[in-house]
């Protein structure tokens, strides 16, 4: 951050459109930031150095090379104006991926560095997120798919959302259309949080569910007898595999696994018509992405057709967020911080 504020208020939007863009011309900046040409002379000009340089020996503007991109110099401007948003909006759509949960203290498995450091067993195998989660796992070592998918429900079930997660209740039930929850967590923590089941979309399953391995009815059942016993340096479940009631075959998690073609969708399907109807009432509701990689294609595309509907977006990200696009919100912090900074602007 550097130590003297420029004076001009539209300095940290001029490096914001000049390294998204990575176009240094005068008309750009003109065109961006509707200004006049002497206006934007005076911008690059004050941005030399920092996010600009020239080069004498061949008359041209270029980007800086060691510009920093990964700061995010307008925080509380940014802060500010989602606090703005979501004071008009009249309804909200919160799109939520893994980071929404890191900050309740749970691990993030997206890659393999974050799931060995949850499962050191495995780690030590070099074992991949792929080869557990798998209904190829579990044919073929149900009682270490197990281990695995017993210590997530424990650890789900022995999680309290953080505060984040009250905020955003609370912002949604002051619209006068209340809001809805897309995510492709499969924790449960929303319902949890006390969000009503009605008014989540679950696109992944739940964890919460289980389903027969061989298919005998297309029924789904709750997790709630169940009490996995799981030695968990191990990663291998201890206490009898869950069975399917009717036929005894091995049960799972009603969850989308990797490489399955079995997962039984019609809950969440479900879920999704009752989004569906919400959003023809409800045609262009804010969007507050939060915690969604770009890899999570399911999430990134819904945000990307509401934004085509018309919706303003909130994206809090701590990863990937960093100048995708100058006119939406992007703030690049962990779910919680950012939440909980919002709020001060919405006291003040
Ligand atoms: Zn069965």
């Amino acid at each position: 951050m550097p130590l003297d504020p420029p004076r001009d208020p539209l300095y940290y939007p001029a490096r914001r459109h000049l390294l998204f863009s990575n176009d240094s011309s005068i008309a750009h900046l003109q065109r961006r930031l509707r200004v006049g040409h002497q206006h934007a002379i005076a911008l690059r000009e004050a941005l030399r150095g920092d996010a600009v340089e020239y080069r004498a020996e061949t008359d041209s503007w270029q980007i800086h090379p060691q510009a920093d991109r990964h700061t995010d110099f307008l925080l509380e401007e940014k802060l500010a104006q989602a606090a703005r948003l979501i004071q008009h909006a009249t309804a909200l759509v919160i799109v939520a991926g893994a980071g929404m949960g890191i900050d309740s203290g749970l691990p993030d498995l997206q890659d393999n560095n974050g799931f060995w450091q949850a499962y050191p067993a495995l780690g030590k195998q070099r074992r991949q997120l792929e080869s557990i989660a798998s209904p190829q796992a579990l044919k073929q070592r149900p009682a270490t798919a197990w281990g695995f998918y017993g210590h997530r429900l424990n650890l789900y079930r022995a999680t309290t959302p953080h505060a984040g997660f009250g905020l955003l209740q609370r912002w949604g039930q002051r619209m006068p259309q209340g809001c809805f929850v897309f995510t492709n967590n499969v924790d449960g923590q929303f319902q949890k949080a006390g969000f009503p089941s009605a008014r989540i979309y679950e696109c992944h399953g739940s964890i919460h569910r289980l389903q027969c391995t061989a298919h005998c009815s297309g029924e789904l059942w709750p997790t709630a007898g169940l009490r996995p016993q799981v030695d968990e340096a191990a990663v291998q479940l201890q206490s009898e595999l869950p069975r399917c009631p009717r036929c005894g075959a091995l049960a799972r998690p009603n969850i989308l696994m990797f490489d399955d073609w079995h997962w039984n969708q019609a809950r969440s399907d479900r879920q999704r018509a009752l989004l569906d109807r919400w959003l023809d009432k409800t045609p262009a509701p804010l969007v507050l992405e939060i915690g969604a990689r770009c890899a999570i294609a399911s999430l990134r595309h819904f945000t990307k057709r509401m934004q085509q509907r018309g919706s303003p977006l909130i994206r809090i990200t701590l990863h990937e967020a960093n100048i995708h696009n100058p006119d939406d919100i992007e703030i690049t912090l962990g779910a919680k911080d950012t939440l909980e900074g919002i709020q001060l602007h919405l006291n003040g």
